[in-house]
């Protein structure tokens, strides 16, 4: 089959590697659609996360089952099915309380595991003609359509940008009326937005560097917020105090936000001096903005190990300095980690199925696999306007 492979860092190749195939007894395999192109590719893609050569890249595929395993029950071959990113056996102690994410089987000895991610297991990616799927039943989702329908696009979205955007605003603990701001505008910080706006926010802000991405946050009816224009911090209690209309006592000292979102993570821009990385800048914006007794999600991803920290603030081993006083002081609850996709992936199917919701709106380009290795070097580059890509197979 043809895959995407990782051959070194910023290199990577479309090439002919071993068929995936069932390996164990509930395994399928299913023959790849579509899949998407991640901001999380580009951390081995980058060399940041040790990912070995070799590697099948790619953990957001769509497809139809074509081979299933003796001990599959519930997934029939000639499904459609979206293959949620982290994988989860669905009974063990974690996934039975809905925390999928820290699966205790799918990866023994971790808290769990994932397709095509170092650390996470040894699952290959789906950007490849054909994807092994472990416990089936569990990593399936079932979709109505066909292939290449109008909702080709939006599925996709499922298996892991839209699901991660929806878990941020569960761990902000978005509720009606709540003001949002999310940092960083690529699919994930997008999809975030867009899940503030269906769970009935009165005002999201989304906030970047990128002229592209502030176009398509304006589009989908977020307050665009640029970085380059100022402190995101006074530009958004300047908005916000600037808003017509009666005020309780004490409203000026909430010019915040009460929900925040990181989906930016650790490879956050040094304000001041974009060229360079610092993984403290998002956190500690967040921490001045977040109003007295706000939530805050952390969806963007923290690495383990950082095989090239930022000379100030980055830290090889993940230490960062968070200003935890002001959260202390401040009161606010803040939320991390993975998305348990479990909780959510049949709720956002349903969303699309039925017409509430289309998260597709964030795609910007198409690509063919084969042009796996020059849109990876765009797209780490931030050139081309691109926010998001589907690979079509
Ligand atoms: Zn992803
Ligand atoms: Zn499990």
């Amino acid at each position: 089959m043809r895959a995407v492979v990782f051959k070194a860092t910023r290199e990577v190749a479309v090439e002919d590697v071993p068929d995936a195939r069932v390996e164990r007894d509930d395994d399928v395999v299913v023959r790849v659609t579509s899949s998407a192109l991640c901001g999380t590719d580009l951390h081995m893609y980058d060399g940041r996360t040790g990912a070995v050569p070799g590697m099948v890249l790619g953990h957001e595929g769509l497809g139809i089952v074509e081979d299933v395993g003796p001990a599959v029950h519930r997934v029939q071959r000639g499904d459609r099915v979206v293959l949620p990113a982290h994988l989860y056996c669905g009974v063990c102690f974690n996934c039975a309380r809905g925390d999928s994410a820290a699966c205790l089987r799918v990866h023994p000895g971790h808290a769990g595991g994932a397709y095509a991610m170092p650390g996470m297991g040894p699952f290959r990616g789906s950007q490849a003609e054909l994807v092994r799927v472990p416990f089936a039943d569990a990593n399936c989702v079932i979709l109505p359509g066909v292939p290449g329908d109008e909702h080709e696009d939006d599925f996709v979205l499922i298996a892991d940008a839209w699901v991660t955007g929806w878990h941020a605003t569960e761990l902000a603990g978005v509720r009606a009326a709540d003001t949002v701001a999310v940092f960083g505008a690529g699919a994930v910080g997008l999809l975030a937005a867009y899940s503030a706006q269906l769970r009935g926010a009165s005002e999201v802000y989304s906030v970047d560097l990128i002229p592209e991405r502030l176009d398509k946050a304006a589009e989908l009816g977020f307050a665009p917020v640029d970085v380059r224009q100022g402190d995101p911090v006074e530009q958004i209690r300047e908005l916000r105090r600037a808003r017509p209309g009666a005020r309780l006592p004490g409203e000026e000292e909430m010019a915040g936000v009460m929900a925040g979102i990181d989906a930016v993570g650790f490879q956050a821009r040094d304000r001041r001096h974009p060229d360079r990385e610092d993984p403290r800048q998002v956190i500690g914006d967040l921490a001045r903005l977040v109003n007295p007794t706000g939530r805050l999600g952390i969806a963007g991803v923290f690495t383990a190990t950082d095989a090239a920290p930022a000379p100030e603030g980055g830290h090889a081993d993940g230490s960062l300095q968070v200003p935890w006083a002001a959260l202390f002081n401040k009161g606010v609850t803040v939320g991390f980690g993975r998305t348990h996709d479990r909780r959510y992936t049949t709720h956002l199917r349903d969303l699309i199925i039925s017409g509430r919701a289309r998260p597709s709106q964030i795609i910007t380009h198409h690509e063919s696999l084969e042009n796996a290795p020059s849109i990876y070097d765009r797209f780490d580059r931030r050139v081309d306007g691109i926010v998001k890509v589907v690979f079509r197979h």
